[in-house]
């Protein structure tokens, strides 16, 4: 009854459908610090020993794109208490090419993690490079690098920011030569959302690189944002030509991410950006190309011809999962780490425990039998309250 009362006051408005969204939030961690207590995340562990844990970080902050993009950025301190946990936990972090290696030929160690890290922001030589030195542990990184040779702020990325940066009431865009953004516009989320779309598509389609900055320029000025102090922190760069080489000086692992950040369907344009991405790279690092992200976790099975055509030993998504050896190796799992994974949560991933509660789902909730229906069914609805994505 208690249930029912709450949900017909959850309709009445949003305020308190927030509230429900607080409290199933809750709900959710108290299961998952119960399970840990409990013991099942050690059993998980234990269950899940023979898996290969394949870790995803984007950008590093301390600054306001840490508030505006949570679930791309995290804080150094953040991510050194996930090392720690790794750490303390004694898993075994391998570099990826010896990963890929051993989990195709049955021969890793007990509780295996790859460390991965996306785009090639400037702030991961800042921030995760020191950190993952001084635990000596192995990475990688997946760069794009049309970015990298343009050496300003990424326009998709600035253009968000800019918007969500703004305080002023009302947006007067007019003479930017938008051609859909003459008059003023009110700062309201949903107007807001479209200006971005739009003032992003038009930068990408119609616009050269050095007229899309001038743009970004202006708009900033015109939002009343300081663009300087955003190109000067350099938190939206990704790491110039030199730097990369450096890292992989100090035996950082760089691997591809395509030019342009994108995978496109067509075969032609596909190895278009693998090629571009591979040539701009290769006079600066160490290692062999042959491993590939897919930019953005955006794939079709149907391009795992392409990839297999460029003779590349594996591929990561950004679906959440551990491996095993008979996962797809242009289809790996990863888990997508970031500010707005609570710690409790990480160790959920780590641990194994998400995995085996996939397994036990998929393993209940297909079978028959009344009881082994029921069992499945609250399988899933626990999945579908641990938040737990695939
Ligand atoms: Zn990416």
């Amino acid at each position: 009854m208690r249930s029912n009362r709450l949900l017909e006051t959850v309709k009445a408005g949003d305020k308190i459908e927030m509230t429900r969204e607080q409290l199933i939030d809750r709900a959710r961690l108290s299961v998952l610090h119960l399970s840990k207590w409990g013991g099942l995340f050690h059993l998980s562990k234990f269950l899940t020993r023979k898996s290969l844990r394949i870790l995803c970080y984007h950008n590093f902050s301390t600054d306001q794109t840490l508030e505006w993009g949570p679930g791309l950025c995290i804080h150094p301190e953040t991510f050194r208490r996930r090392l720690e946990t790794i750490h303390r936990g004694h898993f075994t972090v391998l570099g990826l090419d010896e990963a890929v290696d051993r989990l195709y030929s049955k021969t890793l160690p007990h509780h295996a993690v790859v460390i991965t890290i996306d785009d090639g922001f400037y702030n991961t030589k800042v921030h995760a490079h020191p950190l993952l030195k001084s635990f000596g542990y192995p990475y990688t990184i997946y760069v794009t690098t049309y970015y990298v040779e343009k050496e300003t702020p990424i326009f998709g990325l600035l253009t968000q920011y800019l918007f969500w940066l703004t305080d002023k009431k009302r947006l007067d865009l007019s003479g930017l030569g938008l051609p859909f953004a003459e008059g003023e516009f009110p700062n309201e989320p949903q107007t807001i959302r479209e200006l971005t779309r739009k003032v992003m598509n038009f930068g990408r389609r119609q616009l050269n690189h050095p007229d899309r900055f001038k743009l970004a320029r202006s708009l900033a000025r015109r939002l009343g944002v300081e663009f300087e102090k955003i190109a000067d922190s350099r938190s939206l760069n990704l790491l110039t030509k030199s730097e990369i080489a450096d890292l992989a000086e100090e035996g950082v692992d760089i691997q591809l991410h395509a030019h342009r950040h994108r995978w496109p369907e067509d075969a032609g344009q596909a190895e278009r950006e693998l090629n571009e991405n591979r040539a701009a790279l290769e006079p600066l690092v160490k290692n062999d190309l042959k491993h590939f992200c897919y930019p953005s976790g955006i794939y079709k099975e149907e391009q795992f011809p392409y990839l297999e055509k460029a003779a590349l030993k594996s591929a990561t998504t950004c679906e959440g999962g551990l491996n095993n050896a008979d996962t797809p190796r242009y289809g790996l799992f990863r888990i997508m780490d970031g500010e707005l994974i609570k710690q409790i949560e990480f160790e959920a991933w780590l641990s194994g425990y998400y995995e085996v509660m996939h397994k036990l789902q998929a393993a209940l909730g297909t079978s028959s039998g009344p009881l082994k229906k029921s069992v499945g069914r609250l399988a899933l609805a626990s999945q579908r309250l641990l938040g737990m994505t695939r």
